[in-house]
């Protein structure tokens, strides 16, 4: 399918999409369609909720409390936080909370499923590249070598009593996931206490509860890539998180060339192909941040693969030159 023909099926869904992202951005109000509206900073990006019910108010405060938790303990330049403390460890065991522990395992098993295109012990060369430290530039080989030599999976290891081990030298970055995981405790938490409509968007992270007050689907708008700021087009959706990973959200220009944060550990450069970007709709927060992080070092044909073999999950992705390719059910989503 064309961009163009994809722009005209969802006018009516941008239109929607525009309105309910001008509801979103007072710091905090109760607009006509009565949803409560919060923004917290957390995770270096802007997280939008809204909540719906009579419930919103209690689960505003919980989720600002799940939220703030697992900042403090995913953050990689925090001193306070578990994966500081695992960084810094210099290959001895570190004792995590449990949600780290949780998370960390979860992260292995998505690179056993991925053949290592998700890696949480990236961290060394998102470092060299300087994007952690906004200090961008391309690495000489040989500091791409250096930090590819401490990439590995197989080496974490998730010893009994909540205590991670790494090799001296390596460092892992959950930021690959750790927004998936926040907006899917968030609704966990919400679902708790009772709330039955809600949406929230942690960056590039949309994850929704239920239907919109009037009976009708919440609409998540995906990103054109091309500037990174427009609208590629929208998706009605139910209980389900809408994930997106590209090469428009962080990046940085060096004689020419685009240079971004999602990294290829096979090259040890940012993952090269012809894709923009890759959108994962799925039940869990969790699995579509780190899919969609995954499917695009993976590139486009064995996305389709991939998806082929887990069609519990639907793909969008949008390739470099406008156009783009979506998984079968992706289709019904958007015609319905
Ligand atoms: P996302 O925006 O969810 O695609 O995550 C990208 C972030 O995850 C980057 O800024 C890095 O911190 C980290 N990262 C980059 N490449 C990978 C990779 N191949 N596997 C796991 N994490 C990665
Ligand atoms: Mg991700």
């Amino acid at each position: 399918m064309t961009k163009k023909r994809f722009h005209i099926v969802f006018a009516f869904f941008v239109c929607f999409s525009l309105f309910f992202v001008s509801c979103q951005k007072a710091d905090e109000k109760i607009t006509e369609d009565t949803g409560l509206k919060r923004q917290i900073f957390a995770m270096d990006t802007i997280m939008e909720l809204t909540v719906y019910g009579e419930n919103a108010e209690k689960a505003m405060t919980a989720a600002a409390k799940v939220i703030n938790r697992l900042d403090l303990l995913f953050s990689v330049t925090n001193s306070r936080s578990d994966v500081y403390k695992i960084n810094s460890a210099n290959g001895k065991p570190v004792k995590v909370e449990k949600e780290t522990y949780e998370l960390i395992k979860t992260s292995i098993s998505y690179s056993e499923q991925t053949d290592g295109a998700f890696d949480i012990s990236v961290y060394p060369l998102v470092k060299a590249w300087g994007f952690t430290t906004d200090d961008n530039h391309v690495p000489t080989e040989g500091e791409r070598e250096q930090a590819r030599e401490k990439i590995d999976y197989k080496k974490i290891r998730c010893l009994a009593n909540n205590q991670i081990q790494l090799q001296k030298g390596m460092e892992i970055d959950l930021g690959a996931l750790a927004k998936g995981y926040a907006s899917q405790k968030v609704m966990e938490c919400w679902q708790k206490i009772g709330v039955s409509s809600a949406i929230i968007s942690l960056g590039g992270n949309v994850q929704t509860i239920g239907k919109k007050e009037d009976g009708s689907q919440y609409q998540v708008g995906i990103t054109d890539p091309d500037d990174g700021t427009s609208l590629f087009g929208a998706l009605p959706v139910e209980n389900k998180a809408v994930v997106t990973s590209g090469i428009y959200q962080r990046n940085f220009t060096e004689n020419g060339v685009l240079y971004h944060h999602i990294m290829d550990s096979k090259t040890g450069m940012p993952a090269a192909n012809n894709l923009a970007s890759v959108t994962v709709i799925a039940d869990n927060g969790i699995e579509a941040d780190a899919l969609a992080t995954a499917l695009f070092v993976m590139g486009e044909e064995k996305i389709k693969k991939y998806q082929k073999n887990h069609p519990d999950i639907q793909v969008i992705a949008i390739r470099k030159d406008g156009t783009f390719w979506q998984s079968d059910d992706v289709q019904q989503l958007v015609v319905n």
